[in-house]
């Protein structure tokens, strides 16, 4: 197909496709989906090798958010019956970490539900950095606090914090139906403070809300625009006491083509599969390795995930190899200075990064969840409600029993 061939070429360039072809990824068919695959395993290959990066999400502070975003389990008003907690201590916080980390993660994600940070958070916070570095390591430690004030980014690099997650979700134009209390501009600009910082920073996006083909890929090019290091991508688990807990809109294709589309759109950055990985892609993750080359290890914040043991198979199974802490997960033209350093260029050879001023990036973190009111596009194929894969988090942080790493 001249498509494959012209994206892969753009790919191994680190050349941005155009919006019609990033579409047309989107829009090929069930018999031609082992080639796009194939094509962005190549690009995949081309800058990460067979390796896989795991990450491992400690969730600080659980649910009682008071904020509305209609994809999350912990916002305001949900029924969701998930674990509800305040703040870990640090030392609750490192040995969580240490679970992970013993499981062969090499960065640990700290999460905080909440609109973002105050200077009193940001102070524990960093304490917990500080518990988790003294006592591991070389380990890579992500925040993900929300929507951060004026230094606030600086202070947690200062504490030693490598990275800031802050996903964009969706698109502009769709972010007002998803979320009423904060704004896409609002997540840009915690985005951009992230990185003015010096953080390493990794924005995402959520599937399965309801979107057209249109808002991922604008929301995608928003994210090179903005260029992070790693995009997390989640596909929607609806939670049953959520707004958008009826929204199945995803087949494990139609997960495979999104993650394909975002490995031509942004080939040399660290692209994660998120939360949703299981419900969604079932039987098909190991293909979805080809084209990510991250994934979280265990559970998710208020979801459980596959057994860490099932992960790690399922790696070596596909042929793929777990990154180790002594291997630098980005190609050295990004990861020339360290962590957070970037080409001016950003991703890639992309032109217009200063263009992304006028976009954002969405909420806190690696979230399970999603929704808006628009309505699916004619040609996205509803998936079958899998409600029987949601399983509650009921292990690990906040909880007397053993994680799952
Ligand atoms: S995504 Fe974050 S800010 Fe939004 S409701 Fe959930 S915890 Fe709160």
């Amino acid at each position: 197909m001249d498509l494959l061939k012209t994206l892969v070429d753009k790919g191994l360039r680190r050349e941005q496709p155009t919006r019609e072809e990033a579409l047309a990824v989107l829009a090929t068919s069930d018999d031609d989906l082992l080639d796009v695959v194939a094509a962005a395993g190549r690009v995949r290959r081309q800058w990460f090798g067979r390796r896989v990066k795991l990450n491992y999400l400690v969730n600080l502070k659980s649910g009682l958010c008071p904020e509305d975003c209609s994809y999350c389990s912990q916002r305001l008003g949900s029924k969701a019956d998930i674990l509800k907690y305040t703040w870990l201590k640090p030392g609750q916080a490192s040995e969580a970490a240490a679970a992970g980390l013993a499981g062969g993660a090499k960065r640990v994600c700290l999460v905080a539900s909440g609109r973002g940070p105050t200077d009193r958070d940001v102070d524990r916070v960093s304490e917990t950095i500080r518990a988790i570095k003294d006592q591991n390591e070389g380990v890579e430690v992500c925040a993900c606090l929300g929507l951060l004030s004026d230094g606030q980014a600086e202070r947690l690099r200062e504490a030693g914090a490598d990275a800031y997650n802050h996903n964009l979700n969706t698109s502009e134009a769709t972010y007002g139906d998803i979320t009423s209390t904060h704004t896409y501009a609002d997540r840009v600009d915690t985005v951009q403070k992230a990185h003015a910082a010096g953080l390493s920073a990794c924005s995402g996006l959520i599937a399965g809300m309801g979107e057209t083909d249109e808002d991922l890929v604008d929301v995608v090019f928003s994210l090179r625009a903005l260029d992070p290091d790693s995009v997390p991508v989640n596909f929607l688990i609806p939670f049953e006491g959520t707004p958008l807990a009826t929204e199945w809109n995803l087949t494990p294709q139609r997960c495979l083509r999104i993650l394909a589309m975002v490995r031509f759109v942004c080939p040399d950055v660290e692209v994660r599969i998120a939360g949703g990985r299981e419900v969604h892609l079932r039987a098909l993750q190991p293909l979805a390795l080809h084209l990510a080359n991250s994934i979280f290890l265990g559970d998710y914040l208020t979801s459980e995930g596959q057994a860490g043991k099932a992960d790690l198979e399922m790696i070596a199974d596909a042929g793929f190899e777990v990154e180790g802490a002594d291997q630098v997960t980005l190609p050295e033209h990004r990861a020339a200075g360290g962590c957070g350093s970037h080409e001016a260029a950003g991703c890639g050879s992309h032109e217009g990064a200063a263009s992304c001023a006028s976009e954002e990036a969405g909420g806190c973190g690696s979230h399970e969840g999603g929704v808006c009111g628009s309505a699916p596009a004619a040609a996205q194929a509803a998936g079958d409600a899998r409600t029987d894969l949601v399983a509650v988090r009921r292990r690990g942080a906040g909880t007397d029993l053993a994680p799952n790493a």
